[in-house]
């Protein structure tokens, strides 16, 4: 199989009214416990690699280059999403790496240049038949960012970037943060019902790490079609090292069975995400 595009996963998301899970990968192990993830359950799934950690961790080159590798042994459909691309230089990188999919986060952006630079990048990405997603709003990180409802994406707004810009899916700030709640978050339904009346195109929640699996569900059902985790895996692998490392005699057994933890975080996800439409 080769890399799909995010028009499919979306495409399968509404056929089936699923969430489609997208999982930052840090390391080979973290893409290896995905791929079993997704080969386990006959599941689509999304690899994302953010730009900040191919900037500092690896090359983009290699990363795509081993998700590819993997994917031609897919079962189910499987995408290579950059995420949180936050520079013109950062998505062209993944675009020559052979991402199939882009995000740009234009969410710090006024509105206006969020909206110019968005349109440029969709229009270079499509013609290499790449899709984009967008972000309006701000969703921000637990802890370090406020979190008011002047970040969250305003409905009227959404259809008008979505509009202007082109975009395949749009990233929504909904009482959604990155990395670690204090508590459990207050998703806004009404405001989600709202922006997917006015859109046709994807939505995403970033931040999924933390969601009561409800909500997630209800999200789901309220139009979400994409989901991103990162910090359940990164938690989960922290503290199986932090735990087991030294009853380790060789750092192969360990390294396996870390594929394995980090494994059985993603599927918890992608099956509770493939279960939203019972209620
Ligand atoms: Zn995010």
């Amino acid at each position: 199989m080769n890399p799909v595009t995010m028009t499919e996963i979306i495409d399968y998301s509404r056929r089936h009214t699923v969430g489609v899970g997208m999982f930052n990968i840090v390391n080979m192990e973290f893409a290896r416990a995905i791929f079993d993830a997704s080969q386990e359950t006959g599941l689509p799934v999304m690899f994302g690699i953010p730009e900040r950690f191919m900037r500092n961790f690896y090359s983009p080159d290699c990363m795509a280059l081993i998700c590819r590798e993997m994917i031609k042994q897919a079962k189910a459909p499987m995408a290579i999403h950059l995420d949180h691309g936050k520079t013109f230089d950062g998505v062209m990188i993944a675009l020559r790496a052979g991402f199939s999919s882009v995000m740009f986060d234009g969410s710090s952006l006024d509105y206006e240049e969020n909206v110019k630079q968005t349109a440029e990048i969709v229009k270079i990405a499509h013609s290499f038949g790449v899709t984009v997603e967008g972000e309006l709003g701000y969703v921000g990180r637990a802890g370090t960012d406020e979190l008011t409802p002047d970040s969250f994406t305003r409905p009227d707004q959404a259809e008008d970037f979505v509009r202007r810009t082109g975009i395949d899916a749009l990233a929504v700030a909904i009482g959604n943060q990155h990395g670690r709640y204090q508590g459990i978050p207050k998703l806004d339904f009404e405001r989600l019902r709202a922006i997917r009346e006015r859109i046709a195109c994807g939505l995403v929640l970033h931040g999924g790490s933390g969601i009561g699996n409800e909500d997630f569900k209800e999200a789901i059902r309220y139009g979400i079609n994409k989901i991103n985790i990162y910090t359940a895996m990164d938690t989960a692998a922290k503290d199986f090292t932090r735990n087991s490392f030294g009853n380790y005699a060789s750092y192969l057994d360990y390294t396996k069975d870390l594929t394995t933890v980090v494994r059985d975080v993603v599927l918890e996800h992608i099956k509770l995400f493939a279960s939203a439409k019972t209620m």
